[in-house]
């Protein structure tokens, strides 16, 4: 039987990152993974790179760039007739993916990590069984790093069938512009999908069971960003619960009820995006005393130990935001300890971002939570509009907030809502790591012109002295 020192079963961005550092740390390492792409042929990456981050953001790019050229935005260009090739855009995100899936095939062999191909069960004695691939076979380890990931949540009543139904991975495959595209859950995911089809040309209608739009979401931000998405043709429907779905001759029915009653709502195509749950079907063999959570999630302390010595998961398969960054940040931290080191996530400067139109994000913690832990804070914002860069660019909706800490200026939470808002969150997640104060930041020179300069106004804002607001 092959030995390892780490197996790790899942090569999502928290399982390859996990394996990677691994290597990397002089540790001979194995990583299981099933999943087989679109050509059919196996693939590393996940859901990041297969059907995720990765593929959502190509298109997302893509039906921005449409946009803009179909909108004629006034900047002294005129265009000719636009044409949209979907079939092409949907090849180009394709290829986009092989790119990405088949770099990391090349990092592991770089890095001496082994792609054992297949699904990977987890047996007693830190014994894992590789099945389904291309050859079946057992392994044992010191150390084994669960990071089977998530997949979508599904709904009673509305099945899919691939074609009009559709999941998140679904609507990422259409071949052409639906007329009409409903997405059940303004959450994360329908409201990024919803906008790429929007752009597209699709008339979108989100139907959302909670009253509240983007709960998680700083107030204020929460409400600037659904009157700015509704003004882009999103028609977004709070208390609205989808109860089921059928496919009528070539179109689907949609039933939901709301605060005036039940109705039904007629639409080209419906995509499913209430969440997704963790991934833990069969991955440890029965006899295995694996402990799960109330949630199903794989259960783990602060350094993702499970309940058993030795077994370790990350990623989406456990508590905690269901972010990539997040996942890898754990995948490093447990390999590092594996190793003997002092590996670390702080879960407190997590960055949030929603890939919508302008983007929503945010690091630490709301107006709302504050409130509720009754720390006394200190709010500074600044209005996008009022930032000449842009304003050049024609670019110029939202807000940045900053709270600080009412006694010690310390930052304690910074939303963007903003063109860019998931790159200019970098500087205020690097500030609060660093423990620094809304002085600190607002001393910081920041370059003009410049986007970023909206974060420096909020934070000199919030001693009262923003300079161009
Ligand atoms: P996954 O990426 O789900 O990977 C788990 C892997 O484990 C899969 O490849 C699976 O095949 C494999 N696996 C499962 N069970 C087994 C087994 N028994 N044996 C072998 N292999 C197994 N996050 C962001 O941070 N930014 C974004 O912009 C973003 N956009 C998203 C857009 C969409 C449409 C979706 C659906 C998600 C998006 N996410 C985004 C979330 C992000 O994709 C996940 O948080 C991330 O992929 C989780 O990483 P992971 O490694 O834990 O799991
Ligand atoms: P997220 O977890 O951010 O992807 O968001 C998923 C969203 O789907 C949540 O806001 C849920 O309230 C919403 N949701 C779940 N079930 C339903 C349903 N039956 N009808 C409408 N919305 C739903």
């Amino acid at each position: 039987m092959k030995s390892f020192d780490v197996v790790v079963i899942g090569a999502g961005p928290a399982g390859y990152v996990a394996a990677i550092r691994c290597a990397q740390l002089g540790l001979k390492t194995a990583c299981a993974e099933e999943w087989v792409g679109k050509d059919g042929k196996p693939a590393l990456g996940g859901t990041c790179l297969n059907v995720g981050c990765i593929p959502s953001k190509a298109l997302l790019d893509a039906s921005e760039h449409y946009h803009r050229l179909a909108a004629h935005e006034n900047h002294g260009i005129e265009v000719g007739d636009i044409r949209l090739d979907i079939p092409a855009v949907i090849a180009r995100k394709d290829a986009v993916v092989q790119g990405l899936t088949g770099g990391i095939a090349g990092l592991f062999r770089k890095k001496g990590v082994t792609w054992l191909q297949g699904r990977g069960t987890l047996l007693p004695g830190k014994r894992v069984r590789v099945s389904g691939g291309d050859q079946d076979e057992e392994v044992e380890a010191a150390h084994v790093i669960l990071a089977t990931g998530s997949v979508p949540r599904t709904i009673k009543g509305v099945d899919l069938d691939g074609e009009r139904i559709v999941d998140s991975s679904g609507a990422l495959e259409f071949q052409e512009v639906p007329g009409t595209f409903t997405v059940i859950g303004a959450g994360v995911i329908g409201l990024e999908l919803g906008s790429v089809w929007n752009r597209f040309g699709s008339k979108v209608m989100l139907l959302e069971a909670m009253e509240q739009f983007l709960p998680s979401v700083d107030e204020q931000v929460a409400g600037l960003a659904i009157k700015e998405f509704r003004e882009q043709g999103l028609d977004i429907r709070l208390g609205a619960r989808v109860l089921s779905a059928q496919v009528k001759k070539d179109r689907v029915e949609v039933d939901y009820e709301d605060g005036k009653g039940r109705h039904q709502h007629v639409c080209d195509k419906l995509c499913v995006a209430v969440g997704r749950r963790p991934q833990t079907d069969g991955l440890a063999e029965d006899g295995v005393d694996l402990l799960l959570d109330e949630s199903g999630y794989v259960h783990v302390n602060d350094h993702c130990e499970t309940n058993l010595p030795g077994v370790y998961a990350v990623g989406d398969v456990v508590r905690g935001p269901m972010l990539a960054h997040k996942g890898e940040e754990e995948g490093i931290m447990v390999a590092e300890r594996i190793a003997g080191q002092a590996g670390h996530v702080n879960y407190d400067t997590i960055p949030w971002v929603i890939y919508t139109h302008p983007e929503i994000a945010w690091v630490g913690k709301t107006e709302r939570q504050l409130k509720a832990a009754k720390i006394p804070y200190k709010t500074g914002s600044f209005p996008v509009r009022a930032n000449g860069r842009a304003r050049a660019a024609h670019q110029d909706q939202g807000l940045v907030k900053v709270l600080a800490h009412a006694e010690t200026d310390e930052l304690l939470g910074v939303h963007i809502f903003a063109v860019s808002a998931s790159e200019m969150i970098a500087e205020a997640v690097v500030a609060m790591e660093f423990r620094a104060s809304a002085e600190d930041l607002a001393r910081i020179v920041h370059a003009h012109p410049t986007l970023s300069e909206t974060v420096h106004e909020a934070a000199l804002a919030v001693g009262g002295r923003a300079l161009h607001f």
